[in-house]
């Protein structure tokens, strides 16, 4: 089964499912699980935001690429 590290308020957390949004941890961005941009990330770098708000908190912004939607 796969893993998925989940950034929630400054933990990390493991989860069987990634949440809403990806992010690159050495960029700073965070974007749509699809992102081209975080899909070439390696997977050590990568980590998952399961809100808009988690994303905002960890001080990552959108990617300008596939400009991630926030979602109510
Ligand atoms: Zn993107």
């Amino acid at each position: 089964m796969k893993i998925y590290r989940i950034w929630k308020h400054g933990k990390i957390v493991e989860s069987p499912s990634p949440g809403l949004f990806a992010g690159i941890t050495t960029m700073k961005i965070f974007g749509r699980l699809t992102c081209k941009s975080g899909m070439r990330a390696k997977k050590e770098h990568r980590i998952f935001f399961l809100t808009w708000e988690d994303a905002i908190e960890a001080g990552y912004r959108p990617c300008k690429n596939c400009k991630p939607e926030k979602i109510d």
